[in-house]
């Protein structure tokens, strides 16, 4: 099937996404192979499109790997603040212990004090 010059820039986008029938691929496909000027607006049609694509996977992996880092920093900022407060959980316990040690001494002090006077 021939087609005009108009109809297949109509359908470049349809026959680029793949997303045309048969009938329309090999119209379009055979209008390119015959008209240069197509041929010409169809390559830089694909071309476009292929930097548009690749310009959005950069800018993907621009934005995924500060996300993942974000993720990897709050990860480990959550890990090191949980370690702080089992530290600081046991350090408190620690001093608690020794209070009560130095407390249990002193009146264990006080007692033999008060029975050496006696
Ligand atoms: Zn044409």
């Amino acid at each position: 099937m021939e087609i005009t010059c108009d109809i297949a820039m109509d359908l470049v986008d349809v026959y680029t996404s793949r997303a045309a029938s048969e009938d329309t691929e090999t119209a379009v496909r055979d209008h390119l192979k015959s008209c240069k000027e197509c041929r010409r607006f169809y390559d830089g049609y694909k071309k476009s499109l292929d930097e548009e694509k690749k310009k959005k996977q950069t800018c993907f992996k621009v934005e995924t790997s500060p996300c993942a880092a974000d993720e990897l920093i709050a990860d480990s900022m959550t890990k090191v603040s949980k370690r702080l407060r089992r530290r600081r959980i046991i350090s408190i316990v620690c001093s608690c212990i020794s209070i009560a040690i130095v407390l249990a001494s002193a009146v264990i002090d006080l007692r033999s004090i008060l029975s050496d006077s006696d």
